[in-house]
């Protein structure tokens, strides 16, 4: 039997696509091989990762002045690959401090030049997004990062900050796909796939082309974005499973009416649990109110051991991985696209349940 899996990544994926994934294992369409044998040179992984291209570049309205790449490494090498390709004319990045990623991203800038954190929630454990305004932003820098999805604390960027005509570039692995946005506000939009896409070990970057070609010739070759813009994403082996897999991923949400379609079930589905957890005596959010994330709702009852007991008694409904991180505690429901709105039913059921008994 199937749990209801709240993982805050690798995450679960929509039943329809593991199914198909299933049906095509052995031998996909009539090439008498997995997708897994395949070279990544043959005509039928060609086509597949043409598709896939084709469909996120639907799903998000991307533009043709941006490329597209398809890597490795995580998130986690974008935070050393962005300032490796961009911190080239002022050697200066700002970074809008929300957390944990934050804090990853900005060490990783600081081994190339100069970063200037414009802001911090940190005084509060990141329960907030900061406030900024222009001026902030007015001083040389290369670019400007935020992460828009903060996986751990549950915020999200509402509003983006007024950067003027500064480069834009975004952490949204947690948050891709999971409501529109307007590509041509950013530079570059980077994410791992194992959040909201697909299975680990694919790391989406979307890059607006004048960004590439910018490296010094000191910086790795594999770390090049244009390296890898060249030879589209075909360097040397991409994830080839994994470009399938989210694939078969967009595909799934192109059928399922795209993003504002899945927008709108992700707006039901997290003011449904934020609605419980304002009117509950026992749970409470740990987020202000308009800085809450669709995609990660952290929650406590304020008491350790009560938290441990409901994680405890949730697994044995087969309500799984519902652990808060450690940096906030309590619990953590993480509700991306594919977790259908039956799984938050069932997890708010529960904490009625709990809550009446405590
Ligand atoms: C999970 C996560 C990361 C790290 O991703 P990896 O692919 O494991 O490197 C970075 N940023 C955010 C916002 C995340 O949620």
């Amino acid at each position: 039997m199937r749990v209801i899996n709240f993982s805050a990544g690798p995450a679960v994926l929509p039943e329809d696509v593991l199914k198909k994934a299933r049906n095509q294992l052995l031998t996909y369409k009539e090439s008498g091989m997995s997708v897994m044998e395949m070279s990544h040179r043959s005509a039928d992984f060609q086509a597949i990762a043409d598709k896939a291209e084709g469909d996120l570049r639907t799903l998000m309205g991307i533009p043709e002045n941006y490329k597209v790449l398809f890597l490795q490494g995580g998130a986690s090498m974008q935070f050393a690959m962005v300032p490796l390709n961009l911190m080239t004319q002022h050697k200066k990045a700002i970074f809008i401090n929300t957390g944990a990623w934050s804090k990853k991203a900005i060490a990783e800038a600081k081994k190339s030049g100069e970063v200037i954190v414009a802001a911090s929630s940190e005084d509060r454990n990141f329960a907030y997004i900061p406030k900024t305004d222009a001026a902030m932003f007015a001083g040389d820098a290369d670019y400007v990062h935020i992460t828009q999805n903060n996986t751990i604390y549950g915020t999200k960027f509402n509003k983006l900050p007024e950067i003027g005509d500064k480069v834009l570039v975004s952490d949204m692995s947690s948050c891709i796909l999971s409501e529109e946005i307007d590509v041509s506000d950013y530079g570059i939009i980077y994410a791992g796939a194992q959040k909201n896409i697909g299975p680990a070990g694919l790391t989406i970057v979307i890059i607006r082309e004048d960004l590439i070609g910018n490296a010094a010739d000191s910086v790795p070759t594999m770390l090049n974005y244009k390296t890898q813009a060249d030879a589209s994403s075909m360097f040397n082996t991409p994830p080839t499973y994994g470009i399938y897999m989210a694939g078969l991923v967009f595909d799934y949400l192109l059928e399922n009416g795209g993003v504002a379609a899945m927008n709108r079930i992700n707006i039901q589905k997290a003011a449904k649990l934020y609605h419980f957890l304002d009117n509950s005596s026992l749970f409470s959010g740990t987020v202000d109110e308009q800085d809450r994330s669709l995609m990660n709702v952290p929650f406590v009852t304020g008491d350790a051991e009560l938290d441990k007991k409901f994680i405890a008694q949730a697994k044995e409904r087969g309500i799984v991985n519902i652990k808060g991180h450690r940096s906030v505690g309590g619990m953590r429901a993480s509700i991306y696209n594919a977790m259908p709105p039956e799984g938050v039913d069932a997890l708010i059921a529960f904490m009625e349940e709990f809550e009446t008994k405590a």
